[in-house]
């Protein structure tokens, strides 16, 4: 490809909307642009970038045994009302009606769908399946933020996994967690693999994979002594004092703590008794961060029920939640940001948390969710405070606290949606017998921008070679000079032909500029072809990451350049 040729709209200097490294890169390198909030269009070196993530993620998903799909984006709200999520994924989901007047959804996950086409499944035998795609997720995100790292479109890899017993699947998801780690090893994404929150909607296990950054939205306590490593919620859930008064003691960070326990938030409510348990289940279940937030109590599940009487919990419907909250007094009931509840829901009903733990935006997070606005919460700086120094959870070493970007998540689903679809198959005694699933995501766009959070400097992104939109760059120095020029074109006609993928800047533009923009662009290694050096025979090559530059002999920069 020649730089004349190719569409790079570099900027001279960083957008000012954008809020991250990853963002202001990306943009000025002349990789995407923005349509509108949370919408992105690729250019052609962002093209090339993404297709090398895809087909690093491609190849360890092929290598377990996984089999690709290709599944529609858009689907009949049939399939989701059959599962219970048509309503609770509330405002996330994007709906629209075709012209018959159907419901439509765009998807926001798979797997529905995929457990539709595992119907046909029909013996153990045919257990396990792995199946994954990459397609396009569609999320009414009510923040989207950072570039690609939280838009409203984004591609997934994600992945479903089918199996006859629960040991299976162990080990589909550890074949999962496996190729995440070769995956972001090779990405050159420093993932941490953390504990997070199982699910009370019957998933058992689920991972995170979180880059340290401070542009991520997540927080992750880390003991670097025994390697422990959860999501903050699952830690919170470690660290909260026990029943007894044992264990770390909470902070007292309220200016007003009137609402303590849940014996305190159920005395708030002005309604009969096995009501208030009522909305009390709803919302403790959706907000049991407030409980958290508002002072010493991190409960789970199963206290939560001891404290109820309630028989069991079900996740809040997003009206519900609302009407709930309104029912909360003065600064409580303040918390009931219209925007922010549907997400709340949202995460109960996937199941992907077993309890909200949340805070103020300022190093301060719920999730994506802001309760902070209207009330003083420094729930995640008391949190952090708590955790930093405080052993661990195992080891009993000091945890570190740092902010991460969720760049994968597997997750074990359970039954819940091979039950509400009905996909069972015949068993070893040829009794029908529900399926067990995995789900198992990546997001395409985000890992991009995280690499860049993690290989960029002052000069611009620096791609790992694995991922580079071109590996080198030749740069003509004096494209004026006929003999230089021609030397120019004979050098990419020979790196071509040795199948370097090699970008050739014969731009009538000063060396300096085109240094500039090469470093902007993140070309791991440049060939600087001049005057000077073809008199000795020599080019010089300079390696991105490091700067340093050396004289390489006209025929040998091939083997420099992989
Ligand atoms: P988050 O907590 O950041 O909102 P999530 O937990 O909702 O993410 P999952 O449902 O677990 O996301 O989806 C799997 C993966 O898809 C995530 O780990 C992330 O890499 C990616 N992803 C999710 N939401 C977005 C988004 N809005 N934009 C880009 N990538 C996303
Ligand atoms: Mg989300
Ligand atoms: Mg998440
Ligand atoms: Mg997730």
């Amino acid at each position: 490809m020649r730089w004349s040729q190719m569409h790079i709209p570099t900027l001279r200097e960083n957008p000012a909307e954008a809020d991250a490294p990853s963002h202001q890169l990306l943009q000025r390198a002349g990789y995407i642009r923005q349509l509108m909030s949370g919408h992105y269009s690729l250019l052609p070196l962002a093209v090339r970038v993404r297709a090398k993530v895809v087909a690093v993620v491609r190849e360890e998903l092929d290598a377990i045994g996984a089999q690709e799909f290709s599944l529609p984006a858009m689907h009949p709200a049939e399939v989701w009302q059959r599962t219970g999520r048509w309503d609770s994924m509330g405002d996330e989901m994007f709906r629209l009606k075709d012209r018959k007047g159907s419901d439509l959804a765009l998807g926001m996950t798979h797997e529905e769908i995929f457990a539709t086409l595992a119907l046909e499944l029909n013996s153990y035998r045919q257990l396990p399946q792995m199946w994954y795609q990459f397609q396009t997720k569609f999320r009414d995100e009510p923040r989207p933020k950072a570039g690609l790292m939280r838009t409203r479109e984004f591609t997934m890899k994600d992945s479903y996994s089918f199996d006859l017993a629960p040991e299976g699947l162990d080990h589909s998801f550890e074949l999962h967690r496996g190729a995440y780690e070769r995956i972001f090893a090779r990405l050159g994404i420093p993932a941490l693999a953390v504990e997070a929150s199982s699910g009370s909607m019957g998933g058992s296990a689920s991972t995170e994979f979180m880059c340290p950054s401070e542009v991520g939205e997540d927080f992750v306590v880390h003991c670097p002594a025994c390697g422990y490593a959860a999501n903050v919620e699952k830690a919170a859930s470690a660290l909260a004092p026990s029943a007894d008064g044992a264990g770390p003691q909470a902070p007292e960070p309220f200016d007003t703590p009137d609402v303590r326990t849940i014996e305190d938030l159920a005395g708030r409510f002005d309604a009969p008794a096995d009501h208030q348990i009522k909305t009390l289940v709803h919302v403790l279940d959706g907000v049991l961060t407030l409980v958290l937030l508002r002072g010493d109590h991190v409960l789970s599940e199963q206290k939560l029920l001891d404290a109820t009487g309630a028989a069991e919990v079900r996740p809040a419907r997003p009206e519900e939640i609302r009407e709930a909250l309104g029912a909360l007094p003065g600064s409580l009931g303040a918390v009931g940001v219209a925007e922010e509840i549907p997400v709340l829901a949202d995460e109960a009903l996937r199941g992907r948390t077993d309890m909200f733990t949340g805070a103020n935006r300022d190093g301060v997070h719920l999730r994506g969710v802001d309760l902070a606005r209207d009330i003083r919460v420094t729930g995640w700086a008391d949190l952090r405070e708590v955790a930093a120094g405080e052993p661990c959870v195992r080891c009993g070493g000091p945890l570190q606290v740092q902010k991460a970007i969720e760049v994968g998540h597997i997750f074990k689903l359970g039954y819940k949606y091979s039950r509400a679809l009905g996909v069972r198959v015949l068993d070893t005694a040829g009794k029908p017998a529900d399926v067990i699933m995995g789900s198992y995501g990546i997001g395409i766009e985000r890992a991009m921008a995280s690499i860049v959070e993690c290989h960029h400097d002052e000069r611009g992104i620096v791609w790992p070679v694995a991922v580079a939109p071109f590996q080198a760059v030749i740069v003509v120095a004096q494209p004026a000079d006929e003999e230089v020029a021609a030397a120019g074109e004979h050098l990419y006609g020979q790196l071509l032909a040795d199948g370097v993928e090699v970008l050739l800047d014969d731009r009538n533009e000063r060396p300096g500029v085109k240094f500039k923009d090469s470093e902007l662009v993140g070309i791991p290694f440049r060939v600087t072809v001049g005057k000077r050096g073809l008199s000795g025979g020599t080019v010089e090559f300079t390696e991105r990451a490091t700067g340093e530059s050396v004289d390489v002999p006209l025929g040998e920069i091939s083997a420099h350049v992989r």
